[in-house]
């Protein structure tokens, strides 16, 4: 396989790299991403020398100069994760949101294009579906979409895209929609690496309305295993859901951090909730379940500690995404 990683200095990306060079030996991989703030080589910078592996500094949306690197490097397979991902920075502003996710995901649409040989995973989320009523969790993947946020609207825009282009061009491209992850190399403006870097510092733990919001939560590299699956095995033109069922509200997760760290309560404060909040995203899981046989390997209570001492193990890599 010679893959093409859009976004593999963010999160995600940076994960599913170690991977599936870790994984596989007979493997090329080409690295494309834009270096926002979300970006941070450091998360790579342990395989910058795998011959293997190359990085080079590009926006997707510049179609032209990625069709000529895909033909260079002779990629068979995509997995996009390029894109803007913080709910709360698209509610201030959902340009950029548009630009990279919605046309980022355009320009690769254009490229795989009379290529059938070339594949695309587009890498989308959970939140497509927007608020789940109780009575009908959890939803399938045929479930209509309703973002609520910037975000989600601009995931939905792109997945409705890649829907299209697979039936009217018969490209060679499936979806992935996953729960919430988290695990190493997660951003500290997220939920639970925020938590975490608070508490260890001993600073306020800001806490959206009352906190009684559920998200399902998924281990990165659980995660990371059921990407790889869909990449190679996924029917072409379908949309495989990812959760590992593991439902808490956000006071569940600050009062877990809490304790991992030795952090006191106390310093949980409540702020204004979030325009357009989410209460609750559940997503059946069966399709990719039952078809590719899949399932999580690690429960919440687990993974969380490993993600506890990571970034105790790791001020050096975070501090800097603090200040
Ligand atoms: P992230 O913000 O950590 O990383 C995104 C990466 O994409 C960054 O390295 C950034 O520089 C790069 N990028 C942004 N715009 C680009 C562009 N135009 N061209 C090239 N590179 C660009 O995000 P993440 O949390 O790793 O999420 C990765 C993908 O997974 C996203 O598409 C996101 O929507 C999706 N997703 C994330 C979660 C989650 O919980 N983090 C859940 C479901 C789906």
């Amino acid at each position: 396989m010679r893959l093409l990683v859009t976004g593999g200095a963010g999160f995600i990306g940076s994960n599913f790299i170690h991977y599936v060079l870790k994984k596989y030996d007979d493997i090329t991989l080409l690295n494309v991403d834009k270096l926002t703030y979300a970006a941070n080589l450091a998360s790579l910078a342990d395989i910058q020398d795998d011959s293997r592996y190359t990085f080079i500094k590009l926006d997707i949306t510049q179609t032209d100069d990625l069709r000529k690197l895909i033909d260079q490097y002779g990629i068979t397979h995509i997995i996009n994760f390029a894109a803007e991902s913080h709910v709360d920075r698209s509610i201030e502003d959902a340009s950029v949101f548009y630009h990279s996710n919605v046309q980022g995901v355009m320009s690769l649409l254009q490229i795989l294009q009379k290529r059938p040989a070339l594949r695309l995973l587009q890498v989308s989320t959970d939140e497509v579906y927007g608020d789940i009523p109780l009575a009908q969790c959890p939803v399938s993947e045929s479930a209509p979409l309703a973002p609520s946020s910037p975000y989600a609207a601009s995931k939905a825009a792109a997945d409705l895209m890649v829907h299209a282009y697979c039936r009217t061009y018969d490209v060679n491209a499936v979806i992935t929609r996953s729960a919430n992850n988290y695990g190493p190399y997660q951003n500290v403006e997220k939920l639970i690496p925020k938590m975490i870097s608070q508490a260890l510092l001993k600073h306020p733990l800001p806490i959206y309305g009352t906190g009684e919001n559920i998200r399902d939560w998924l281990f990165v590299l659980d995660n990371c295993r059921a990407l790889d699956l869909v990449l190679r095995s996924g029917h072409s033109g379908d949309i495989y859901n990812i959760a590992a069922h593991e439902e808490l509200t956000n006071n569940e997760i600050v009062s877990e951090i809490c304790q991992l760290t030795h952090a006191d309560k106390g310093l949980i404060q409540y702020v204004n909730d979030r325009p357009g909040h989410d209460l609750r995203y559940a997503i059946a899981t069966d399709k990719i379940n039952q078809q590719l046989g899949w399932r999580p390997t690690v429960t919440f209570s687990d993974a969380i500690k490993q993600t506890v001492v990571w970034y105790k193990n790791h001020l050096e890599w975070w501090t800097p995404l603090n200040q």
